[in-house]
């Protein structure tokens, strides 16, 4: 299937021809037409799947072809849950609308509020938000949500984890009621049906890859590690793999700064990307990791949600994540745009429990193996009754050699 077959205008299919796509994704081919109708939809679809140009792309037609007033009012509103994304989305916005006579914005907290303000007040078409920053602006009158048409929550499911609930439910009782609604979610919780089924009106369903599996090119695999010797297992696996682009999840801000020092030390280039970074600093990190400047980026999951990384050929889960749905996300940000990628996953001894549930929500076996010299040392297979957390409260065995001195930088969370 082609672009020019989904029913897009002629400046739209330039504007894709310039980005270099050869044909619409399972997403785009399946969103495009329905969202052209001016139907509401619920897709189901991760990041990578193509799924901002699968909205933007008939938004952008859409609101092109009805009239505008003199001054321009937000008809369209992308609701989205990190800075980060929000830039992305904005970023990809602007390609798509640069042959048609359009204007966006971005707002997004952490960053003086002015030159946002004076973005919108110069009139806008669309405009991309962290809820947050959303409520911030029309609170202080500066801009008006009753001309709506459009409404996109992406990453809904990411919004909910982020405690965003309460500020959707705001923001949609500032919008006109009779408007077109965009649900997108990786995942789809009790959470996120409840929340669909109070804002979408007999939606379409989208689906890009069957709900709560992994991309099909992606390769998964586990190494038992112990746990104090997984950043020697990363070191090693970077450096005899001779990887020049990995990106590395934790579960810690604390964990990805001490991560980041000890590739450095080794000659690695990498760079942490967490919630403690400035804008700038995370900004700086992902466009050298994207230009090849530096070969790892280490990542919380929070920070690494949504990033446009193109082509990524290997993640690494440093630490399981402790949310099944969490590790569908990190998986997904390899194997991206039809290329085949790799998913390594370190597990120690305390890890086997999250192992058993993102088993259970694959639905398949995660394949496990030791790598020669990592041999586990003094930890047996565990036995069923004691596969749970470690007891604090039990004096822990002496271990012989390795660094095992039971470093929990787990606390720290995000
Ligand atoms: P997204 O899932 O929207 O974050 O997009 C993931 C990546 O795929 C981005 O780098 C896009 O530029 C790229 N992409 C989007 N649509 C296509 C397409 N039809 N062909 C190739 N790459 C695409």
């Amino acid at each position: 299937m082609s672009f020019d077959s989904l029913g897009l205008s002629a400046p739209l299919l330039k504007a894709v021809a310039k980005k270099g796509y050869a044909e619409p994704s399972p997403i785009q081919e399946k969103a495009i037409p329905v969202v052209l109708q001016g139907k509401d939809v619920l897709a189901s679809a991760q990041t990578g799947t193509g799924k901002t140009a699968g909205f933007t792309l008939p938004i952008l037609q859409l609101l092109s072809q009805t009239q505008q007033s003199h001054k321009r009012q937000i008809r369209a509103l992308v609701l989205t849950p990190t800075r980060e994304l929000a830039a992305q989305i904005f970023d990809n916005v602007k390609e798509y609308s640069e042959f048609i006579d359009f204007r966006s914005a971005v707002i997004f907290g952490g960053v003086n509020q002015n030159p946002q303000i004076k973005a919108i007040k110069n009139g806008l078409d669309l405009l991309v938000a962290t809820p947050g920053r959303l409520l911030d602006l029309h609170n202080q009158g500066h801009l008006s949500l009753s001309n709506i048409e459009i409404l996109v929550l992406d990453e809904a499911d990411r919004m909910l984890d982020m405690g965003f609930l309460r500020d959707i439910k705001r923001i949609m009782e500032l919008l006109p009621k009779r408007r077109q609604n965009l649900l997108f979610s990786a995942t789809f919780s009790k959470d996120i049906k409840k929340l669909a089924n109070s804002i979408l009106y007999q939606p379409v369903m989208v689906e890009a890859t069957p709900e709560n599996t992994t991309a099909e090119k992606v390769s998964q695999r586990g190494y038992k590690v112990d746990r104090g010797r997984k950043a020697e297992l990363v070191i090693k696996l970077i450096s005899e793999g001779n990887w020049s682009q990995v990106l590395i999840f934790m579960r810690t801000k604390h964990g990805a700064n001490n991560l980041t020092k000890k590739l450095l030390k080794k000659n690695i280039t990498a760079a942490a990307i967490h919630g403690n970074k400035t804008q700038g600093a995370r900004v700086k990190a992902l466009s050298d990791f994207k230009s090849g400047k530096i070969r790892v980026l280490v990542a919380t999951d929070i920070a690494a949600r949504g990033l446009d990384i193109p082509l990524l050929p290997h993640v690494i889960n440093y630490e399981l994540p402790n949310i099944p749905e969490d590790y569908v996300h990190r998986i997904g940000r390899t194997g991206r745009a039809g290329a085949s990628g790799q998913a390594i996953s370190l597990i120690d001894f305390e890890e086997y429990e999250y192992v058993r549930g993102i088993e259970k929500l694959l639905g398949e076996k995660l394949q496990s193996e030791t790598v020669p010299g990592f041999d586990l040392e003094n930890i047996p297979s565990p036995p069923k009754q004691e596969r749970g957390r470690r007891n604090p409260n039990k004096p822990k065995k002496k271990q012989g050699g390795g660094n095992r001195n039971g470093n929990n930088n787990r606390g720290n969370r995000r």
